[in-house]
């Protein structure tokens, strides 16, 4: 299948020397080479290798997945402060 992502990405590194140099002037330049990484995602479950740049584990397999995921987190999220602040129904689940 087509991979139209970009296989390789600049990082201008600002900081160290700013003093010295102007501040828009990076101190160095390095690339990053995209690579590809296994995880399992969180919301469909799957195990997806994707291209990646170095960084933390990605959750979710693509937009489809994050996007219902963090809606439903949000949700959540929303239902943990009510039931922390007594704002929710006791249930009691007789099982
Ligand atoms: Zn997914």
């Amino acid at each position: 299948m087509p991979e139209d992502r970009p296989t390789h990405q600049i990082i201008e590194i600002f900081g160290d020397l700013a003093d010295v140099l102007p501040y828009t002037q990076p101190v160095y330049r390095r690339t990053v080479h995209a690579r590809p990484v296994t995880f399992t995602c969180q919301w469909c479950n799957r195990t997806v290798t994707q291209q990646r740049f170095p960084g933390p584990l990605p959750r979710y397999c693509g937009d489809a997945c994050r996007i219902p995921a963090q809606r439903t987190g949000t949700r959540a999220r929303v239902q943990q402060f009510r039931a922390r602040h007594g704002d929710a129904e006791q249930d009691h689940d007789a099982s």
